[in-house]
């Protein structure tokens, strides 16, 4: 920090503590125009100080001026530090975080005791996860979700990567390293395997009865730029993208142990080493030492199972309740990506004045794509007609063109198949209005086979408007299908507020469907609310949401998040028959 930077984050803190103790905005507006006043300076102040021409900088005054000479003789002025007793340390650093003023600040440290300024911040972090910041009567809900996502975005990105963009970063390196006869096996570790929508290191098992001959093989793939450790099992890199993984190469007789100890979650294997504990056991990344003797173990399946077990599937291995089902044999059956027989939101090439993004391809393209996947089913559900600037008749003269053009495409592609044929749904993603109405009429409803109801706009509104208008707009019989529902997107919109518990009663009791939507920088309804949602009976579909045909590959990521929230087959409607199907769309 230069001097002058310096300076001015001391005249800053000054100005505050005028401001949240004195009250007096008069005092606080001469620190703060001082303060940037010196934050502007193209000289540093302390020259300016020892030539004595502190008074022609603009904003300081006579008093100002002398509380800078003892600054820069003594290093400290009394004066500042007497204020300064005044008030919370904590607070000073929380005035650095976009959105949050003195008062706010002061507000904050003061109720939650945060009197040092190196774990301020961390600790805002802890009280806003475990929902706290609330606990202070005068915060508004708008309040609380500024600061939340300042600090996200502060937080997020730098350490955390989506997982679309580690994923083939990974994939691409195992598919290197299986390449190799001396390597048997390549996983990725930790969050990667866990399959978490953003994840912290990408680490590498390598399983191989040579390991010197199997470590030189990896230490040469080309997209490695530095090797910055090498060691005869672990080795630490550094790949030409500038992420950093460890490479951890482990024998064929512990290649179960190594994978489940790296694979995590810490919180899983805590609890597992608990329990194991009382019954004398140790667990380790080598196996499981019972009376002194280590037992090994080939497969992960092995190694539970040596505790008494069920194999736990990586993505629900968070330590909510998967270690007690395991023993008692009653874990879910996690759907599987072959279990999906349709997508039900994709977005067609057909071209209108639409309120939100079109798609690019064609029916024959995605239907192409559907009949490689042996889907049964695809559904289109284009963004409804932009609500301001058209009429009625206008709208509904849009959804009978786009229907009759969807249906000679898809007339043109049964006369090509003639064999077994995909079949087609007509329906529409319409916004949810922020007074809860949906942006469609009752009549271009009727012409629809379903609305997928969303929310596009007004993401600020309390979680009582939004549950309210959710749930109205989910009172259509039309409505069936609720899309992404929380609208986070990774990295750059938090999620909306919403009391998520009585939206799934809701669901449940009426038959209405949660879409788990896949779109990788979606991703937007977390495990827990899922794993909620499915203890209630709630039914989902698990929809790519895409807009070009490439898109519908992302299917696995929302299978994935559906299987960290303990979905089954029987709780995903697109894993249905078209008849179970249509019979749950009531068509
Ligand atoms: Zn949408
Ligand atoms: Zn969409």
């Amino acid at each position: 920090m230069t001097i002058n930077t310096e300076t001015a984050q001391l005249l800053k803190r000054v100005a505050a503590v005028f401001r949240v103790k004195e009250g007096d905005t008069f005092r606080y507006k001469a620190y703060i125009n001082a303060s940037v006043a010196i934050d502007n300076l193209s000289e540093p102040l302390v020259e300016v100080w020892k030539r004595g021409g502190l008074d022609s900088v603009p904003g300081i005054g006579e008093n100002l001026a002398a509380y800078l000479n003892e600054y820069f003789s003594t290093g400290k002025v009394k004066h500042f530090n007497s204020l300064f007793k005044k008030v919370p340390s904590g607070m000073f650093p929380l005035m650095t975080i976009r959105g949050i003023g003195p008062i706010t600040a002061y507000k904050i440290a003061k109720k939650f005791h945060l009197n040092e300024e190196k774990t301020a911040i961390s600790d805002l972090k802890e009280i806003l996860i475990k929902g706290e910041l609330n606990k202070i009567k005068s915060f508004k809900e708008k309040t609380v979700q500024k600061i939340q996502k300042a600090l996200n975005i502060q937080s997020f990105g730098k350490t955390r990567l989506p997982l679309y963009e580690a994923l083939p970063i990974a994939s691409e390196f195992i598919d290197y390293l299986i390449k190799s006869k001396y390597i048997l096996a390549a996983e990725p570790l930790g969050s990667l395997r866990r399959k978490l929508e953003t994840v912290g290191d990408i680490d590498f098992g390598i399983c191989s009865s040579t390991p010197k001959k199997a470590m030189d093989y990896a230490l040469t793939y080309s997209k490695i730029s530095s090797v910055i450790t090498k060691g005869g099992m672990v080795s630490h890199i550094k790949l030409i993208n500038g992420l950093e993984a460890d490479l951890k190469i482990s024998l064929p007789n512990s290649w179960g142990s190594m994978l489940q100890h790296y694979t995590g979650s810490k919180l899983h294997n805590i609890h597992l080493r608990t329990i194991t504990k009382e019954k004398g056991l140790s667990l380790s990344e080598y196996g499981i030492t019972k009376k002194e003797k280590l037992n090994h173990f080939t497969s992960e399946t092995k190694f539970y199972q040596f505790l008494g077990m069920d194999y736990i599937p990586p993505e629900i291995r968070e330590n909510g309740g998967e270690i007690e089902l395991a023993q008692s044999h009653k874990l879910p059956r996690l759907i599987e990506l072959t279990d999906i027989k349709g997508d039900l939101h994709i977005h067609s090439d057909y071209d209108f004045e639409s309120s939100h993004d079109l798609g690019v391809s064609s029916l024959s393209e995605i239907f192409a794509v559907a009949e490689q996947k042996k889907y049964q089913y695809v559904g289109f559900t284009d963004h409804n007609p932009k609500f301001l600037g058209l009429t009625e008749n206008q709208k509904n003269k849009i959804i009978l063109d786009r229907k009759k053009y969807l249906e000679a495409q898809f007339h043109a592609y049964e006369k090509r198949v003639k064999h077994r044929v995909i079949k087609l749904l007509i329906g529409m993603e319409v916004d949810i209005r922020t007074d809860g109405t949906i942006a469609l009429s009752e009549k271009s409803l009727s012409l629809l086979d379903y609305a997928i109801v969303s929310i596009h706009s007004s993401f600020g509104l309390t979680q009582e408007e939004n549950t309210k208008r959710i749930i109205q707009a989910l009172s259509h019989k039309k409505a069936k299908i609720l899309g992404h529902p929380t609208g986070r997107t990774i990295n750059s919109r938090e999620p909306i507020s919403a009391n998520w518990a009585e939206i799934f009663d809701f669901c449940a009791k009426n038959k209405k469907i949660i879409e788990i939507n896949a779109y990788p920088t979606r991703l937007d309804l977390p495990s827990d609310l899922i794993k909620q949602a499915v203890q209630k009976g709630v039914r989902f579909v698990i929809n790519t949401d895409s807009h070009e045909d490439s898109q519908m590959e992302n299917m696995k990521y929302g299978v994935w998040q559906a299987r960290r929230g303990y979905a089954e087959k029987k709780d995903i409607v697109n894993t249905f028959s078209f008849e179970n199907l249509r019979s749950v769309l009531e068509l």
